[in-house]
């Protein structure tokens, strides 16, 4: 289809030539996301930008009529390859649709459109006095649409859930063009089936979500950070269990980093090393609360006790904000290993928390069998059982392929997930059957031919 077809005339009569692209007039960054680059013959049949869920309405029904593919998109920041757009599609950006309609100081809310990048949620939750916890990598570039379509997690989610605990009430567009709108603020609301959950997680292939009723909670008043090392890993279950029975609810983050991370992180990207290099494992810890007097000397004795204990053997607690983002530069660094560790394969997958330890060795021994200089990086968010691990492609090594096969196998044989917190895509396809059983598949695809029949809505993701 060229760019003057009847199907472009008519999404173009409907939505106005600014809101249409086509030919040679799309804009590239419509044509993947950051991991997944379409191919030329997957390129889009048009980029649509509706401004209004009237406009994402016209778009779907004409496409039905069409029996054209949808694939919507929000800020294209993701890692599976979900948004990216797969022969004879259009892309249906919600870039257009990024207003923060309300704030409800009373039920503690904030409702916004799907295009609002996260970070302008955040901003705007902050203004009226609250915090919106949500928080990942991309938050300047995401849209909070596409969070809620990944089911994001990130680092807090140890307290605060994750995006699907957040989610209050949705609006969202069928691929026959029926609206489902409810805008709910009620933390308590049992009428039927709870259709919402449908749609978190379900990475456009359901419908296109426009509009959300997100919670919000108290802003802390306090922040402290650690930074720990300890002699092994039955130390660091030991420091989590210890962590929650003394912070309780304030204990806001807790992320592992393994000794090769470590050693990158503060080597390769010029970060200070605030602990010598060597140890067996490293813990950065957050306790967020509500009173600065009372929480630091809390979250002192709790590092002194583990201390003692043998559990942590070094530590540096944070004086001040700007310390705690120094040591979180450290953990944030991994978005530069994209440059040091290149060119590499990523995984993010869940395991039981008491046998991570023994799926790393297992994994690595499995490598280093195939490829003895086998290098691999190992960090994760241990208290939601999220590892995420990064492996050295080299040229006389294991290819992508067959480091797929080595991790998803030895995930399988754990029991564990093959998808923690970026979503199935296209990337995750083949090993959805690793996580899920076929009973659980099959109600998936009659849940999807239920919701779009003719499936139109982002073909050939998730299944
Ligand atoms: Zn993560």
């Amino acid at each position: 289809m060229d760019a003057t077809s009847p199907f472009i005339d008519q999404l173009t009569a409907a939505l106005g030539a600014g809101a249409v692209q086509a030919g040679d007039a799309m804009a590239p960054a419509h044509f993947g996301d950051w991991m997944v680059k379409a191919e030329p013959a997957d390129h889009p049949l048009a980029i649509v930008l509706p401004r209004t869920t009237e406009e994402v309405v016209d778009v779907l029904r004409l496409c039905t009529a069409q029996r054209i593919g949808v694939v919507p998109q929000g800020g294209l920041t993701g890692l599976a390859g979900g948004a990216t757009p797969q022969g004879g599609a259009i892309a249906l950006s919600l870039s257009r649709m990024r207003a923060i309609e309300e704030i409800d100081a009373a039920a503690a809310t904030i409702t916004v459109q799907a295009g609002a990048p996260l970070q302008s949620v955040q901003e705007a939750a902050d203004a009226a006095g609250f915090l919106f916890p949500l928080d990942i990598g991309s938050r300047g570039s995401c849209a909070i649409g596409g969070n809620v379509s990944t089911n994001a997690g990130g680092n807090r989610v140890l307290r605060y859930g994750m995006t699907r605990d957040l989610v209050m009430g949705m609006e969202v567009v069928l691929a026959d063009g029926t609206v489902l709108s409810n805008l709910n603020k009620m933390q308590k609301n049992n009428t039927g089936y709870d259709l919402k959950q449908l749609f978190i997680g379900a990475e456009g292939t359901l419908g296109v979500v426009t509009r959300l009723v997100l919670r919000l909670f108290p802003k802390p008043a306090s922040l402290c950070t650690a930074l720990c090392a300890l002699p092994d890993y039955a130390a660091v279950l030991a420091l989590l269990r210890r962590a929650r029975a003394r912070l309780g609810g304030n204990l806001s983050a807790f992320e592992v980093m393994w000794p090769e991370f470590y050693e990158l992180a503060t080597t390769a990207h010029g970060i200070r090393a605030p602990l010598p290099r060597g140890s067996a494992v490293y813990v950065l810890m957050d306790g967020m609360g509500s009173d600065q007097a009372l929480d630091e000397p809390a979250f002192s004795a709790l590092i002194e006790e583990a201390l003692e204990a043998g559990e942590v053997q070094d530590a540096v607690i944070s004086q001040s904000h700007r310390e705690s983002r120094e040591i979180w530069g450290l953990r944030d660094s991994v978005a530069q290993f994209g440059q040091s560790f290149d060119p590499q394969a990523g995984f993010d997958v869940s395991l039981p928390i008491g046998r991570m330890q023994e799926f790393i060795e297992d994994c690595k021994a499995a490598l280093r069998a195939r490829y003895a200089p086998a290098r691999s990086l190992w960090f994760g968010h241990i208290a939601d059982s999220n590892l995420h691990l990064l492996v050295k492609i080299e040229p006389d090594g294991p290819t992508k392929k067959e480091i797929d096969a080595i991790v998803y196998d030895r995930v399988r044989a754990f029991g564990g997930s093959v998808s923690a917190e970026h979503g199935i895509g296209l990337l995750k396809r083949a090993f959805l059957g690793y996580s899920r059983s076929p009973e659980e598949v099959a109600v998936m695809r009659r849940i999807k031919a239920a919701l779009d029949p003719l499936g139109i809505m982002n073909p050939g993701k998730v299944f």
